[in-house]
């Protein structure tokens, strides 16, 4: 301590020591993160809050710092074989470690997900193994020692680490909201991307969800069926397919009149294709959306999704094998109703486990598994696929050769320089998107199928879309169109046509909530049944036009027809005039 001129007694601390026993900590949660950020495939907040977590593990070296060497061995080796999982993981899928993994390697796709892992043990990945165990073992070897405070400091300072990782987020909820069980949530949010809670928690949190998951399978399926049901076409082999898009306003499609050329393939098939444009959602959110969509629940019975069959069970009570294919999250808190869902169809393909929603994950996955699906020897198939469409981030839903729109031709003059790139990428995910629905529906055309499908939004989203609107996504507190139109087409096959003769060219501006949507799918598939409502079918000559109520059920009093947010601020530049 020649070079300082404290006039200290004591030994300065070691800061140097704790800075190497922190990175030692979070290399486990941190390297995984970090390759994550530098390759660009999540948001940032999984790097900070396992960077902030890595802190707690300071705790114990600091209280006895004299053991650092055999602290840090243990909790190395511990935190280090658990971080294995979700550092391979990335190395093989490119994406984070989440409980949805959990649910996959439980659930159905275990043997295929070990095909995978046998596929991809390459030995680049192996080199990159050895490289990472070495990396820690170095650090521990060479750059571990104990960092002195004073004795009398020590469990303040233990303390101090303490409060700052994990008391701080938990106290802070709990002040806020006077909750512990939040508090808690909101702390295990936050150390989910750490190593090991990520798989701790996960499993708990996959249990949970599991379990009401399971509940709510088990109320479906024993609900009594449809009574009355029949195909009125008589019974033949067919398949229907029901596409449900995702965050996409068809204000921004050129299908619809958008000026950019968003959706070319659709275009080139647009003979082929019945094109409504007056169809809306009921709630500007999925859960909320399809909850309805799916089922008999409607604006005015918004519960009903409990108590009333799926389309699913519509479709197999008709005879259809089942299928839901889905590039959305499976096990999260909120998709659980969606899982509940897909676990009705006979088989599904989970291809999203992605912790995060605004990670990178492109919705082409799902055309392998449908095509797969088609070749089904089945007489009757009901394939849903499940889009990831251009929900935020939208940069996160297009490969690189889809980014077709970076600069400001074609974007209104309103848009300004800070929104134009989240203007352009949302135009790029609506171009992907379009590539993704033309995909399915080539793959349909294929042979002599004889097929219907329909692509619906299960919402819209707001992206810069008028002069007087900042509003990026959706609110339904303060609703504005482009957050409730959305796409609806139905494409079938030449010989779906001949078998099933129907001409929707006078229906095409019929003004519909999708909340009625079971009614139009029963028809299009041909099927009758006690419950079954004409008016409510949009291709069916006895269809009424009622107000399309959007808002939240829960207030009845707040429901209020669409056209009234319309004219304030539908774009001018969509030549549509809906
Ligand atoms: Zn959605």
């Amino acid at each position: 301590m020649q070079h300082t001129a404290q006039p200290t007694s004591t030994p300065r601390f070691d800061w140097r020591a704790l800075g190497w026993q922190f990175l030692f900590f979070w290399y486990f949660s941190g390297v995984t993160h970090l390759l994550i950020q530098l390759n660009g495939d999540a948001g940032f907040s999984g790097f900070r809050q396992a960077t902030t977590m890595s802190i707690l593990w300071l705790a114990p070296t600091l209280l006895w710092p004299a053991q650092t060497k055999r602290i840090t061995a243990v909790l190395g080796l511990l935190l280090g074989s658990l971080s294995l999982l979700s550092f391979g993981y990335y190395l093989v899928y490119g994406q984070e470690f989440s409980q949805s993994v959990i649910f996959i390697l439980f659930e159905s796709n275990l043997r295929e997900g070990s095909e995978y892992l046998v596929q991809y043990l390459s030995l680049g990945n192996a080199v990159a193994f050895a490289a990472y165990i070495a990396g820690a073992c170095l650090i521990w070897r060479y750059k571990i020692r104990p960092a002195y405070a004073a004795q009398h400091w020590r469990p303040t300072l233990a303390l101090l680490v303490l409060v700052s990782s994990v008391g701080y987020p938990f106290g802070k909820e709990f002040l806020a909201t006077g909750d512990l069980h939040s508090a808690r949530a909101h702390l295990e949010k936050r150390l989910e991307p750490a190593v090991p809670w990520q798989l701790l928690m996960g499993y708990a949190q996959y249990r949970e969800q599991l379990h009401n998951m399971q509940n709510l399978l088990a109320q479906n399926q024993a609900l009594p069926p449809l009574e009355g049901l029949k195909d009125i076409s008589g019974n033949g082999p067919q398949t229907v397919v029901l596409v449900i898009g995702e965050s996409t306003n068809r204000q921004r499609m050129s299908l619809y009149g958008y000026r950019r050329d968003t959706s070319p393939e659709l275009q080139k098939r647009s003979a082929q294709l019945a094109v409504f444009d007056n169809v809306v959602t009921p709630r500007p959110y999925t859960i909320e959306a399809l909850q309805q969509v799916l089922t008999f629940a409607d604006q005015t019975h918004p519960n009903d999704y409990l108590t009333t069959p799926s389309v699913v069970n519509l479709m197999k009570q008709a005879g259809y094998k089942t299928y839901w294919v889905t590039n959305q999250q499976t096990i999260t808190a909120r998709n659980t109703m969606l899982t509940t869902f897909s676990q009705q169809a006979d088989e599904q393909v989970y291809l999203n486990n992605n912790r995060e929603q605004n990670s990178r994950q492109y919705d082409d996955d799902v055309l392998e598994p449908f095509a797969k699906a088609l070749t089904d020897p089945a007489p009757r198939k009901f394939i849903v696929v499940h889009l990831l469409g251009t929900h935020m981030s939208y940069q996160y839903r297009y490969p690189q050769n889809y980014e077709r729109f970076t600069d400001r031709q074609g974007a209104p003059a309103w848009v300004d320089n800070y929104e134009l790139p989240t203007y352009n990428s949302y135009d790029n995910a609506v171009l992907f998107n379009d590539h993704v629905v033309a995909g399915l529906i080539e793959r349909l055309d294929s042979g002599s199928n004889k097929g219907l499908l329909v692509y619906l939004s299960d919402h819209g989203e707001a992206v810069f879309d008028a002069p007087d609107d900042a509003t990026l996504g959706r609110n339904e507190g303060r609703p504005t169109a482009p957050m409730y139109t959305v796409p609806f087409i139905v494409w079938r096959s030449a010989a779906w046509q001949s078998a099933h003769p129907r001409d929707f060219s006078s229906m095409l501006q019929r003004p519909y909530s999708s909340m009625n949507f079971i009614h139009t799918l029963a028809d299009l598939s041909e099927l009758r049944f006690d419950r079954f409502e004409p008016s409510k079918s949009l291709v069916n000559a006895g269809f009424v036009a009622q107000p399309l109520l959007i808002g939240n059920p829960e207030q009845p009093k707040n429901l209020i027809d669409f056209s009234l947010i319309k004219p304030k601020t539908a774009p001018t530049h969509v030549a549509q005039s809906n």
